[in-house]
């Protein structure tokens, strides 16, 4: 294999423009040119991982499958090309600073000054070649988080200066920018971009590919005239005008030439063409649905479209494999109740419990499995939703009326939900949790068998509480069957309902696998029985 190509993802004007979803639809035609690549985020924050941050700040924590708690946009990585992430692929500046610290606690800088530059940026340097060193990829794309003219951001840039420098074409800079639209003036705006062009040019860095983030088509003059002002070649000014789906950037992308742009700045072969058959299947089917379908998706953070970004996802992909269009609206947890639950979710075919952590917004989510439960509407319970399923049965079936989860309720003389052992000794919060996969045995004869076709599977969690295995044989009995348990420890990982026909809570995070190349068979199953629901109301 040639050498690994390194492609850095830097933003500037705004935040927001779609720096993770370019990178990956990049990758995505890279890869159906038969390339293999990698995509990696490089975070300016103080945190270690995303793991401790609420869903106001960053929106929802994604984990991979060696259990690595990361930015959402790794959730994109990987629903774009199907490839798995992992610890390596996302760092922040918190990690840096660990690692170097610990180095200099150990007396690794004998006697040195640590200082930012090197010894940062280094480190910075040596997490962006780690990947590329595992001998698996064509390409590392690297994005880097944050806006250009950021101080947080500086090392990082620097970081970038230094790697063009040692590796010359086997790099490139991919700047996105904003140009914006002036209704007054009826015009687009390059000034912005030019500015940030500057800005990072100010840091030694010249930007190969220049991508404008844009509402309207940028003509051949604008193009020149970025070109002209920003020292590149015409064709390396790419439009990115907004999509009615991010699946759509990909196509756009290819239009513009970006992966043929790169491909030349870095001195790759040009003769294969992108085959994005499937790819465009996807996209058919989801503009074309036969059908359509109400989705709640009950949870604490309705404002933020971000908090819940891997869900709303698999429900894309659901929807498209039952070319069904999936409405899903967001429903706040806090204004369910027993007496008004069944007004709220009288227009929807199925309903979703959100995970989460904290008391807030919980009666109001078992409320809502109570009229899923009583009223035999389809339910999926994920992780937190799964939990609450838990309690609403062992409160409203088995008649312990006190019943709750240790983590709200840690006197509760009915601890269904209760801590797991290897978390009881466990006293600080980051990456402390039960992180990233684990297998989980089937059990034959149950919804989510006919969903996996298989026993053995795997999937991702993000908890450390468990289903209290004290009160098994009781919840069976009435009803409630664990169908999914992890083969080495027992822990119940997937609870189902005897007389409903679509109910499952599951203690895992299938919405973490859902991808366009695979969408989740429990996403998948979920959405057929909702269309079936349905149909026969
Ligand atoms: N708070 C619950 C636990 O820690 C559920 C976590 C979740 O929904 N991700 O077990």
């Amino acid at each position: 294999m040639a050498r690994t190509k390194y492609i850095f993802v830097l933003g500037g004007v705004a935040s927001s423009l779609g720096k993770g979803i370019i990178s990956s639809s990049l990758a995505k035609l890279l890869q159906s040119r038969g390339f293999s690549v990698t995509i990696q985020k490089l975070d300016p924050y103080i945190n270690v991982d995303p793991g401790t941050l609420n869903p106001y700040e960053h929106g929802e924590c994604y984990v991979t499958e060696d259990g690595a708690e990361t930015d959402l946009d790794l959730g994109h990585y990987e629903r774009f090309s199907n490839v798995p992430t992992s610890q390596a692929n996302n760092v922040t500046t918190g990690r840096i600073y660990q690692t170097v610290i610990e180095k200099e606690r150990r007396g690794d800088y004998l006697g040195h000054t640590v200082q930012v530059i090197p010894h940062i940026t280094d480190e910075i340097k040596r997490r962006i070649k780690l990947l590329g060193k595992t001998g698996k990829y064509d390409f590392v794309i690297t994005e880097i988080g944050g806006t250009v003219g950021d101080i947080e951001s500086l090392p990082y840039i620097e970081s970038v200066r230094q790697l063009r420098w040692e590796m010359g074409r086997d790099c490139s800079v991919i700047h996105l920018t904003l140009v914006p639209y002036l209704a007054a003036a009826g015009e687009l705006k390059t000034k912005p971009t030019q500015h940030s062009v500057k800005t990072l040019l100010e840091s030694g860095v010249q930007p190969d590919i220049i991508v404008c983030r844009t509402e309207k088509h940028l003509n051949e003059n604008l193009k020149n005239k970025i070109a002209k002002f920003c020292n590149v070649e015409p064709s390396s000014v790419i439009e990115s005008i907004d999509a009615k789906s991010i699946y759509e950037v990909p196509i756009l992308m290819r239009k513009e030439n970006l992966d043929a742009e790169v491909l030349r700045k870095t001195m790759m072969p040009l003769d294969s063409q992108p085959d994005l058959r499937k790819w465009e299947d996807f996209l058919y089917k989801l503009a074309h649905p036969t059908t359509e379908v109400n989705v709640a998706l009950v949870g604490k953070y309705v404002e933020l479209k971000d908090a819940y970004k891997s869900i709303s996802e698999s429900f894309v992909h659901a929807g498209a494999a039952n070319e069904c269009k999936v409405n899903v609206k967001m429903i706040h947890a806090e204004k369910i109740n027993d007496e008004n639950a069944k007004s709220i979710l009288k227009d929807f075919d199925g309903v979703l419990v959100a995970p989460g952590f904290g008391e807030r917004g919980i009666e109001g989510k078992i409320s809502a499995i109570r009229h899923v439960r009583e009223n035999i509407i389809p339910f999926l319970g994920i992780c937190l939703g799964m939990q609450c399923a838990v309690i609403e049965f062992a409160r409203n079936k088995l008649g312990y009326k006190s019943a709750h989860s240790m983590e709200m309720n840690p006197d509760t003389k009915y601890p269904v939900i209760d801590l797991m052992e290897e978390q009881k000794k466990i006293k600080g919060m980051g990456g402390t949790m039960r992180l990233g996969a684990y297998p989980c045995k089937v059990k034959k004869n149950s919804i989510v068998f006919k969903c996996y076709q298989t026993i053995n599977v795997s999937e991702r969690h993000r908890h450390r509480y468990e289903f209290n295995n004290k009160y098994l044989s009781e919840f069976e009995k009435a009803g409630m069957k664990a169908t999914g348990v992890n083969p080495k420890e027992n822990l119940v990982e997937i609870v189902e309902l005897e007389d409903h026909p679509w109910f499952v809570g599951v203690q895992f995070h299938p919405e973490y696998q859902s991808t366009v190349a695979k969408p989740h068979p429990i996403f998948v199953n979920f959405i057929k029985a909702t269309i079936i629901h349905k149909r026969d109301a």
